[in-house]
Protein backbone atom coordinates (compact mmCIF):
# COMPACT_ATOMS: atom_id res chain seq x y z
CA UNK A 1 0.00 0.00 0.00
CA UNK A 2 2.80 2.70 0.55
CA UNK A 3 4.36 1.94 -3.05
CA UNK A 4 0.74 2.63 -4.67
CA UNK A 5 0.38 5.86 -2.27
CA UNK A 6 3.32 6.91 -3.68
CA UNK A 7 3.16 6.27 -6.79
CA UNK A 8 -0.53 7.68 -7.08
CA UNK A 9 0.63 11.21 -5.28
CA UNK A 10 3.96 11.48 -7.75
CA UNK A 11 1.21 10.68 -10.43
CA UNK A 12 -0.90 13.67 -9.77
CA UNK A 13 1.74 16.04 -9.12
CA UNK A 14 3.89 14.28 -12.86
CA UNK A 15 -0.10 14.85 -14.67
CA UNK A 16 0.16 18.82 -13.01
CA UNK A 17 3.57 19.78 -14.06
CA UNK A 18 3.72 21.53 -16.95
CA UNK A 19 7.18 20.38 -18.21
CA UNK A 20 6.59 16.32 -17.36
CA UNK A 21 3.63 16.55 -19.99
CA UNK A 22 5.59 18.73 -22.51
CA UNK A 23 8.68 16.43 -22.14
CA UNK A 24 6.09 13.37 -22.65
CA UNK A 25 4.00 15.02 -25.42
CA UNK A 26 7.47 15.63 -27.34
CA UNK A 27 8.26 12.06 -27.41
CA UNK A 28 5.33 11.02 -28.15
CA UNK A 29 5.75 13.36 -31.25
CA UNK A 30 9.10 12.67 -32.50
CA UNK A 31 10.05 8.89 -31.08
CA UNK A 32 6.98 7.65 -31.37
CA UNK A 33 5.70 9.28 -34.31
CA UNK A 34 2.21 10.35 -33.58
CA UNK A 35 -0.16 11.64 -34.32
CA UNK A 36 -0.97 8.38 -35.81
CA UNK A 37 -3.03 8.41 -39.11
CA UNK A 38 -6.61 8.04 -39.28
CA UNK A 39 -7.28 5.93 -42.42
CA UNK A 40 -10.40 5.76 -44.48
CA UNK A 41 -10.76 1.99 -45.24
CA UNK A 42 -12.26 2.45 -48.57
CA UNK A 43 -12.30 -0.61 -50.53
CA UNK A 44 -13.64 -2.79 -47.29
CA UNK A 45 -16.18 -0.52 -46.38
CA UNK A 46 -17.32 -0.44 -50.57
CA UNK A 47 -17.32 -4.37 -50.11
CA UNK A 48 -19.31 -4.56 -47.21
CA UNK A 49 -21.79 -2.44 -48.78
CA UNK A 50 -22.81 -0.54 -45.18
CA UNK A 51 -21.09 1.98 -43.18
CA UNK A 52 -17.76 3.79 -43.98
CA UNK A 53 -14.72 2.39 -41.65
CA UNK A 54 -12.52 4.37 -40.44
CA UNK A 55 -8.66 2.92 -38.77
CA UNK A 56 -6.93 4.35 -36.40
CA UNK A 57 -3.32 3.32 -36.88
CA UNK A 58 -1.72 2.23 -34.08
CA UNK A 59 0.06 -0.31 -35.73
CA UNK A 60 2.47 2.74 -37.22
CA UNK A 61 3.15 3.84 -33.44
CA UNK A 62 6.95 2.78 -32.90
CA UNK A 63 7.38 -0.66 -32.18
CA UNK A 64 4.47 -1.79 -33.51
CA UNK A 65 1.31 -1.05 -31.15
CA UNK A 66 -0.50 1.08 -28.70
CA UNK A 67 1.40 -0.19 -25.65
CA UNK A 68 4.34 2.11 -26.29
CA UNK A 69 2.17 5.82 -25.06
CA UNK A 70 1.81 3.63 -21.68
CA UNK A 71 5.03 2.74 -21.26
CA UNK A 72 6.35 5.83 -22.04
CA UNK A 73 4.56 7.46 -19.99
CA UNK A 74 5.22 4.84 -17.00
CA UNK A 75 9.39 5.51 -17.99
CA UNK A 76 9.33 9.06 -17.74
CA UNK A 77 7.28 8.78 -14.72
CA UNK A 78 10.19 6.71 -13.23
CA UNK A 79 12.54 9.01 -13.96
CA UNK A 80 10.84 11.68 -11.92
CA UNK A 81 10.64 9.54 -8.83
CA UNK A 82 13.97 9.13 -8.94
CA UNK A 83 13.84 5.36 -9.92
CA UNK A 84 16.33 3.90 -12.07
CA UNK A 85 15.37 0.22 -12.93
CA UNK A 86 11.58 -0.70 -14.00
CA UNK A 87 10.26 -4.05 -13.84
CA UNK A 88 7.65 -5.52 -16.36
CA UNK A 89 5.34 -8.21 -16.99
CA UNK A 90 4.70 -9.70 -20.79
CA UNK A 91 2.79 -12.40 -22.14
CA UNK A 92 3.02 -12.11 -26.16
CA UNK A 93 6.25 -10.04 -25.40
CA UNK A 94 4.99 -6.78 -26.89
CA UNK A 95 4.60 -5.00 -23.63
CA UNK A 96 8.11 -6.39 -22.72
CA UNK A 97 9.66 -4.85 -25.77
CA UNK A 98 7.81 -1.41 -25.38
CA UNK A 99 9.06 -1.61 -21.96
CA UNK A 100 12.58 -2.44 -23.10
CA UNK A 101 12.48 0.04 -25.75
CA UNK A 102 11.38 3.25 -23.44
CA UNK A 103 14.04 2.15 -21.14
CA UNK A 104 16.92 2.25 -23.31
CA UNK A 105 15.63 5.66 -24.65
CA UNK A 106 15.87 6.75 -21.11
CA UNK A 107 18.65 5.05 -19.72
CA UNK A 108 16.85 2.77 -16.80
CA UNK A 109 17.86 -0.75 -15.96
CA UNK A 110 14.44 -2.89 -17.37
CA UNK A 111 14.03 -6.60 -15.79
CA UNK A 112 11.33 -8.49 -18.05
CA UNK A 113 9.25 -11.10 -16.62
CA UNK A 114 8.05 -13.71 -18.76
CA UNK A 115 6.34 -17.48 -18.42
CA UNK A 116 8.42 -20.20 -19.36
CA UNK A 117 6.00 -21.14 -21.59
CA UNK A 118 5.65 -18.39 -23.28
CA UNK A 119 9.23 -17.67 -24.11
CA UNK A 120 8.85 -20.61 -25.87
CA UNK A 121 6.29 -19.76 -28.00
CA UNK A 122 7.20 -15.95 -28.13
CA UNK A 123 11.11 -16.46 -29.45
CA UNK A 124 11.61 -13.35 -31.53
CA UNK A 125 10.13 -11.20 -28.84
CA UNK A 126 12.41 -12.34 -26.13
CA UNK A 127 15.43 -12.16 -28.56
CA UNK A 128 13.82 -8.33 -29.20
CA UNK A 129 13.62 -7.59 -25.61
CA UNK A 130 17.73 -8.30 -25.27
CA UNK A 131 18.69 -6.82 -28.32
CA UNK A 132 17.35 -3.97 -26.51
CA UNK A 133 19.06 -4.27 -23.25
CA UNK A 134 16.84 -5.80 -20.91
CA UNK A 135 16.80 -8.76 -19.10
CA UNK A 136 13.73 -11.09 -19.40
CA UNK A 137 13.60 -13.61 -16.28
CA UNK A 138 12.23 -16.77 -17.13
CA UNK A 139 9.00 -18.07 -14.32
CA UNK A 140 8.75 -21.26 -14.31
CA UNK A 141 5.55 -21.42 -11.58
CA UNK A 142 1.62 -21.89 -11.64
CA UNK A 143 1.48 -22.17 -15.58
CA UNK A 144 4.01 -20.22 -17.09
CA UNK A 145 2.31 -18.23 -18.38
CA UNK A 146 1.10 -14.29 -18.01
CA UNK A 147 -0.27 -14.54 -14.65
CA UNK A 148 2.69 -15.84 -13.16
CA UNK A 149 4.16 -13.55 -14.28
CA UNK A 150 2.90 -10.68 -13.10
CA UNK A 151 3.06 -12.50 -9.59
CA UNK A 152 7.03 -12.26 -9.88
CA UNK A 153 7.18 -8.67 -10.85
CA UNK A 154 4.88 -7.50 -8.17
CA UNK A 155 7.19 -9.64 -5.98
CA UNK A 156 10.15 -7.69 -7.54
CA UNK A 157 8.76 -4.30 -7.29
CA UNK A 158 7.78 -4.89 -3.81
CA UNK A 159 11.18 -6.89 -2.33
CA UNK A 160 13.33 -3.13 -4.46
CA UNK A 161 11.20 -0.60 -4.13
CA UNK A 162 13.05 2.20 -3.28
CA UNK A 163 14.91 1.80 -7.13
CA UNK A 164 12.53 -0.09 -8.78
CA UNK A 165 8.88 1.24 -10.65
CA UNK A 166 6.73 -1.68 -11.59
CA UNK A 167 5.63 -0.40 -15.46
CA UNK A 168 2.23 -2.22 -15.69
CA UNK A 169 1.05 -3.04 -19.42
CA UNK A 170 -3.09 -2.40 -19.24
CA UNK A 171 -5.41 -0.77 -17.63
CA UNK A 172 -5.37 -3.00 -14.75
CA UNK A 173 -3.54 -3.60 -11.69
CA UNK A 174 -4.54 -1.95 -8.50
CA UNK A 175 -5.06 1.95 -8.43
CA UNK A 176 -3.55 4.09 -9.34
CA UNK A 177 -2.75 2.01 -12.69
CA UNK A 178 -6.19 1.56 -14.30
CA UNK A 179 -6.55 5.20 -14.33
CA UNK A 180 -2.62 5.96 -14.93
CA UNK A 181 -2.64 3.36 -18.23
CA UNK A 182 -6.13 4.90 -19.35
CA UNK A 183 -4.37 8.90 -19.22
CA UNK A 184 -1.80 7.90 -20.97
CA UNK A 185 -3.26 5.68 -23.55
CA UNK A 186 -6.06 8.33 -24.01
CA UNK A 187 -4.40 10.09 -26.74
CA UNK A 188 -4.96 7.57 -29.21
CA UNK A 189 -9.61 8.81 -28.78
CA UNK A 190 -8.55 12.58 -28.42
CA UNK A 191 -6.23 12.36 -31.92
CA UNK A 192 -8.81 10.26 -33.49
CA UNK A 193 -12.13 12.47 -32.48
CA UNK A 194 -10.13 15.28 -34.10
CA UNK A 195 -9.07 13.68 -37.11
CA UNK A 196 -12.91 12.51 -37.79
CA UNK A 197 -14.54 15.52 -36.94
CA UNK A 198 -11.88 17.27 -39.56
CA UNK A 199 -12.31 14.33 -41.99
CA UNK A 200 -15.73 13.90 -41.88
CA UNK A 201 -17.13 16.57 -40.74
CA UNK A 202 -18.82 14.78 -37.69
CA UNK A 203 -18.47 12.02 -34.97
CA UNK A 204 -18.57 8.29 -35.78
CA UNK A 205 -21.77 6.61 -34.88
CA UNK A 206 -19.72 3.65 -33.44
CA UNK A 207 -16.51 3.11 -31.60
CA UNK A 208 -14.96 -0.46 -31.40
CA UNK A 209 -11.83 -1.64 -30.24
CA UNK A 210 -10.59 -4.97 -28.66
CA UNK A 211 -10.00 -5.79 -25.17
CA UNK A 212 -7.39 -7.72 -23.70
CA UNK A 213 -6.52 -6.34 -20.46
CA UNK A 214 -8.45 -3.15 -22.05
CA UNK A 215 -5.83 -0.38 -22.65
CA UNK A 216 -6.45 0.47 -26.06
CA UNK A 217 -9.63 0.18 -26.15
CA UNK A 218 -10.30 2.63 -23.15
CA UNK A 219 -7.91 4.81 -24.60
CA UNK A 220 -9.83 5.33 -27.80
CA UNK A 221 -13.14 5.59 -25.29
CA UNK A 222 -12.36 7.79 -23.07
CA UNK A 223 -12.52 10.96 -25.85
CA UNK A 224 -16.06 10.21 -26.51
CA UNK A 225 -17.61 9.65 -22.96
CA UNK A 226 -19.68 12.28 -23.04
CA UNK A 227 -20.69 12.45 -26.58
CA UNK A 228 -24.05 10.30 -25.91
CA UNK A 229 -24.58 9.21 -29.91
CA UNK A 230 -21.29 7.53 -30.11
CA UNK A 231 -21.77 3.69 -29.32
CA UNK A 232 -19.06 2.43 -27.57
CA UNK A 233 -18.08 -1.18 -28.13
CA UNK A 234 -15.25 -3.58 -26.95
CA UNK A 235 -14.38 -6.86 -28.42
CA UNK A 236 -13.51 -9.77 -26.04
CA UNK A 237 -11.71 -13.14 -27.37
CA UNK A 238 -14.21 -15.61 -28.01
CA UNK A 239 -11.30 -18.06 -28.54
CA UNK A 240 -12.94 -21.90 -30.14
CA UNK A 241 -16.32 -20.51 -29.36
CA UNK A 242 -18.34 -20.05 -25.37
CA UNK A 243 -19.34 -23.19 -25.68
CA UNK A 244 -16.37 -25.22 -25.67
CA UNK A 245 -14.90 -23.23 -22.75
CA UNK A 246 -11.65 -22.28 -24.66
CA UNK A 247 -11.86 -18.35 -24.58
CA UNK A 248 -11.02 -15.09 -22.82
CA UNK A 249 -14.73 -13.67 -22.71
CA UNK A 250 -15.11 -12.35 -19.47
CA UNK A 251 -18.15 -11.04 -19.92
CA UNK A 252 -19.36 -13.20 -22.61
CA UNK A 253 -19.62 -16.46 -20.22
CA UNK A 254 -22.01 -16.02 -17.51
CA UNK A 255 -20.85 -19.57 -16.60
CA UNK A 256 -17.26 -18.25 -15.65
CA UNK A 257 -16.90 -14.65 -15.72
CA UNK A 258 -18.02 -13.44 -12.38
CA UNK A 259 -16.84 -10.65 -9.87
CA UNK A 260 -13.64 -11.39 -8.57
CA UNK A 261 -10.07 -10.01 -7.32
CA UNK A 262 -7.23 -10.28 -9.32
CA UNK A 263 -3.89 -9.30 -9.04
CA UNK A 264 -5.25 -6.07 -7.16
CA UNK A 265 -8.15 -5.44 -9.03
CA UNK A 266 -11.61 -6.30 -8.16
CA UNK A 267 -13.16 -6.61 -11.62
CA UNK A 268 -14.57 -9.80 -14.44
CA UNK A 269 -12.46 -12.56 -13.56
CA UNK A 270 -12.81 -16.11 -15.50
CA UNK A 271 -12.96 -18.53 -12.56
CA UNK A 272 -14.34 -21.68 -11.48
CA UNK A 273 -16.79 -22.32 -8.75
CA UNK A 274 -13.99 -22.32 -5.91
CA UNK A 275 -12.90 -19.06 -7.35
CA UNK A 276 -9.56 -20.65 -8.96
CA UNK A 277 -8.65 -18.78 -11.65
CA UNK A 278 -9.62 -20.38 -14.87
CA UNK A 279 -7.61 -21.10 -17.82
CA UNK A 280 -7.92 -18.57 -20.79
CA UNK A 281 -7.84 -18.85 -24.61
CA UNK A 282 -7.26 -16.89 -27.71
CA UNK A 283 -5.35 -17.18 -30.90
CA UNK A 284 -4.16 -13.76 -30.07
CA UNK A 285 -2.10 -13.58 -26.87
CA UNK A 286 -2.66 -10.26 -26.03
CA UNK A 287 -6.29 -10.83 -25.19
CA UNK A 288 -5.61 -14.13 -23.38
CA UNK A 289 -6.26 -12.84 -19.89
CA UNK A 290 -8.79 -13.83 -16.99
CA UNK A 291 -9.52 -10.32 -16.19
CA UNK A 292 -10.68 -7.38 -17.62
CA UNK A 293 -10.33 -3.71 -16.68
CA UNK A 294 -12.40 -2.23 -14.05
CA UNK A 295 -13.29 0.79 -15.96
CA UNK A 296 -14.84 -1.79 -18.58
CA UNK A 297 -16.87 -3.31 -16.32
CA UNK A 298 -17.91 0.13 -14.81
CA UNK A 299 -19.15 1.33 -18.19
CA UNK A 300 -20.89 -2.18 -18.96
CA UNK A 301 -23.05 -1.48 -15.55
CA UNK A 302 -23.68 2.46 -16.63
CA UNK A 303 -24.72 0.72 -20.09
CA UNK A 304 -22.29 3.10 -21.39
CA UNK A 305 -20.57 0.46 -23.53
CA UNK A 306 -21.35 -2.53 -24.87
CA UNK A 307 -19.15 -5.51 -25.37
CA UNK A 308 -19.27 -8.92 -27.37
CA UNK A 309 -16.49 -11.11 -29.15
CA UNK A 310 -14.90 -12.36 -32.40
CA UNK A 311 -13.75 -16.19 -32.11
CA UNK A 312 -10.06 -17.38 -33.55
CA UNK A 313 -12.03 -18.22 -36.69
CA UNK A 314 -14.08 -14.39 -37.37
CA UNK A 315 -10.32 -12.59 -36.26
CA UNK A 316 -8.56 -14.96 -38.84
CA UNK A 317 -11.04 -14.49 -41.57
CA UNK A 318 -11.06 -10.65 -40.76
CA UNK A 319 -6.91 -10.06 -40.54
CA UNK A 320 -7.02 -11.61 -44.15
CA UNK A 321 -9.96 -9.82 -45.71
CA UNK A 322 -8.22 -6.00 -44.32
CA UNK A 323 -4.59 -7.48 -45.64
CA UNK A 324 -6.21 -7.95 -49.62
CA UNK A 325 -8.51 -5.18 -49.27
CA UNK A 326 -6.56 -2.45 -47.51
CA UNK A 327 -2.77 -3.67 -48.00
CA UNK A 328 -2.67 -3.53 -44.09
CA UNK A 329 -1.47 -6.61 -41.66
CA UNK A 330 -3.31 -5.99 -38.58
CA UNK A 331 -2.16 -7.97 -35.36
CA UNK A 332 -4.38 -10.60 -34.59
CA UNK A 333 -5.90 -8.68 -31.86
CA UNK A 334 -6.76 -5.62 -33.85
CA UNK A 335 -8.50 -8.30 -35.78
CA UNK A 336 -11.16 -8.81 -33.81
CA UNK A 337 -12.12 -5.59 -33.76
CA UNK A 338 -11.88 -5.65 -37.64
CA UNK A 339 -14.21 -8.79 -37.40
CA UNK A 340 -17.12 -6.79 -35.28
CA UNK A 341 -16.94 -3.99 -37.90
CA UNK A 342 -17.19 -6.41 -40.75
CA UNK A 343 -20.36 -8.36 -38.84
CA UNK A 344 -22.26 -4.57 -38.13
CA UNK A 345 -21.10 -2.62 -41.61
CA UNK A 346 -23.42 -4.15 -44.01
CA UNK A 347 -26.07 -3.78 -41.46
CA UNK A 348 -25.92 -0.12 -41.59
CA UNK A 349 -26.63 2.77 -43.77
CA UNK A 350 -23.41 3.96 -46.40
CA UNK A 351 -23.44 7.37 -44.76
CA UNK A 352 -22.79 5.79 -41.32
CA UNK A 353 -19.06 5.95 -39.73
CA UNK A 354 -17.65 3.46 -38.00
CA UNK A 355 -14.28 3.87 -35.80
CA UNK A 356 -12.27 1.31 -35.41
CA UNK A 357 -8.65 0.99 -33.88
CA UNK A 358 -6.10 -0.74 -35.34
CA UNK A 359 -4.35 -1.43 -31.53
CA UNK A 360 -0.58 -3.26 -33.55
CA UNK A 361 0.76 -4.63 -36.54
CA UNK A 362 0.36 -8.15 -37.46
CA UNK A 363 4.07 -8.93 -37.85
CA UNK A 364 4.58 -10.55 -35.01
CA UNK A 365 1.46 -12.63 -35.59
CA UNK A 366 2.65 -13.94 -39.52
CA UNK A 367 4.00 -17.77 -37.51
CA UNK A 368 0.52 -18.39 -36.13
CA UNK A 369 -1.21 -17.14 -39.33
CA UNK A 370 0.73 -19.70 -41.05
CA UNK A 371 0.16 -22.20 -38.92
CA UNK A 372 -3.76 -21.73 -38.64
CA UNK A 373 -4.01 -21.79 -42.73
CA UNK A 374 -1.90 -25.02 -42.68
CA UNK A 375 -3.79 -26.87 -40.27
CA UNK A 376 -6.86 -25.63 -42.32
C1 LIG B 1 -1.42 -6.11 -25.85
C2 LIG B 1 -2.23 -5.84 -27.05
C3 LIG B 1 -3.64 -5.74 -26.98
C4 LIG B 1 -4.45 -6.02 -25.75
O1 LIG B 1 -4.19 -5.20 -24.66
P1 LIG B 1 -5.20 -4.03 -24.21
O2 LIG B 1 -4.63 -3.57 -22.92
O3 LIG B 1 -6.57 -4.63 -24.07
O4 LIG B 1 -5.16 -3.00 -25.25
C5 LIG B 1 -4.32 -5.42 -28.14
N1 LIG B 1 -3.66 -5.21 -29.31
C6 LIG B 1 -2.33 -5.30 -29.40
C7 LIG B 1 -1.68 -5.06 -30.73
C8 LIG B 1 -1.55 -5.62 -28.29
O5 LIG B 1 -0.23 -5.72 -28.40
Amino acid sequence: MPALGELEAAYVEAMGDAAFVAEYERLLRTYVGRPTALTHARRMSEHLGGAQIYLKREDLAHSGAHKINNALGQALLAKLMGKRRVVAETGAGQHGVASATVAALLGLECVVYMGTVDMARQQPNVFRMKLLGAEVRPVDAGTRTLKDAINEAIRDWVTNINTTHYLLGSALGPHPYPTMVRDFQSIIGREARAQILEMTGRLPDQCIACVGGGSNSIGLFHAFRDDADVELIGVEAGGEGIASGKHAARFGDPAVGRLGVLHGTKTFVLQDPDGQIAETHSISAGLDYAAIGPEHAYLRDLGRAQYTYATDDEALNAFSTLCKLEGIIPALESSHAVAEAIKRAPQMKKDAILLVNLSGRGDKDLDTVMKAIRDE
